[in-house]
């Protein structure tokens, strides 16, 4: 049995996340008392936000549900762990100027907001002070005029804060402004929405990015295979019909993704819904999320059955982001990360 949500448009669905632990809980009809007092006392760290449509997709009564797990803040957030840190990818670095952060050669990342549909727990941006980092509309000339400066640029990357949490209107807006630049020919899209809140791939934004003359590519995230429910799936392919390339990048996570024959269901799941799996994610040493920690030889195990399991265009690149990096480290066979 899982929990019903009334179908709304994306945007009403937005302005009706489930913040509260004692809600969530409530709504998948969980009541132990430990739980919430740990999940109350994280949420001041980190809020809990989650979208009912993704709720939806849980499991009723089910305490360790993987999807669930992603979202109730814990108790063990709160503890220090040597080696989780605040910044994990060094990204205090390379933010250029307010929105942008120039970490690869070829591509450069803007944050063109701080809102994310959905908090996930273990995310490497959970104490990323985006309020101070947002670029303004008056922004717009230095951005241009550092890509100008930069040549070897050519793709831009929209990532998180999520960016289609931004209005179609304000997409276009970003968009045309990426398309004057002749250096620019790719814009990457990396997004959670389109998982948790399906109905976002609306008309409306397929129109913006097929009619684009910039090759787009949208990254979904998508950790488990009980988030592709058959209303995504429906919703991904129909990004294919239309030539835009979806891809797919997930977290390994200790007690939601912890096992080859789950990884192998994601991979097979999105192919369905005609989405390749790019990246799989070595957890993201940030504060809070070492609960989610595999360890290296668990996580080599895994990925030895995934590899044996799956056709070699089905399985998602093992990567670690190390600060200071120009490109992500691949690490199968390294036992000592
Ligand atoms: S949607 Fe992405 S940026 Fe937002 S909290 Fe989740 S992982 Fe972090």
């Amino acid at each position: 049995m899982t929990y019903l949500y009334k179908a709304q448009n994306w945007q009403s669905q937005m302005s009706d996340l489930i913040t509260s632990p004692e809600e969530l809980l409530k709504e998948l009809q969980l009541s132990p008392e430990d739980l919430l007092s740990g999940a109350i006392l994280a949420s001041q760290q980190f809020k809990l936000r989650v979208p009912r449509a993704f709720v939806g997709k849980m499991k009723l009564g089910d305490a360790l549900d993987p999807l669930l797990l992603q979202v109730l803040p814990h108790h063990l957030e709160l503890e220090e762990h040597a080696g989780f840190v605040t910044d994990p990818l060094g990204e205090e670095q390379a933010n250029q100027l307010p929105g942008v952060l120039h970490k690869y050669k070829t591509r450069f990342l803007l944050t063109l907001t701080g809102a994310c549909a959905i908090h996930c727990r273990y995310c490497f941006r959970r104490h990323f002070p985006y309020q101070e980092n947002l670029p303004k509309n008056e922004d717009w000339l230095n951005i241009k005029t550092y890509l100008e400066s930069q040549l070897d640029i050519n793709e831009v990357i929209l990532s998180g804060g999520d960016p289609l949490t931004l209005s179609n209107r304000k997409l276009a807006l970003w968009i045309e402004r990426l398309e004057s630049l002749k250096q620019i020919k790719i814009l990457r899209i990396h997004s959670r929405v389109p998982i948790v809140i399906p109905e976002r791939i609306d008309v409306e934004l397929i129109s913006l990015l097929k009619n684009s003359r910039l090759r787009i590519i949208l990254v979904i995230h998508s950790n488990h295979p009980a988030e592709l429910d058959n209303l995504t799936c429906s919703k991904l392919a129909h990004l294919a019909k239309h030539n835009i390339l979806v891809l797919n990048q997930a977290v390994l996570l200790k007690g939601v993704n912890d096992s080859a024959q789950t990884l192998v269901d994601l991979s097979y799941r999105l192919f369905e819904a005609q989405v390749l799996p790019y990246y799989l994610h070595v957890l993201d040493k940030v504060k809070g999320a070492h609960h989610f920690d595999l360890g290296a030889e668990k996580i080599d195990q895994i990925y030895k059955d995934v590899l044996a399991s799956l056709p070699g265009y089905l399985v998602p690149k093992l990567v670690r982001e190390v600060a200071g990096e120009k490109n992500k480290t691949p690490l199968f066979g390294v036992t000592t990360f």
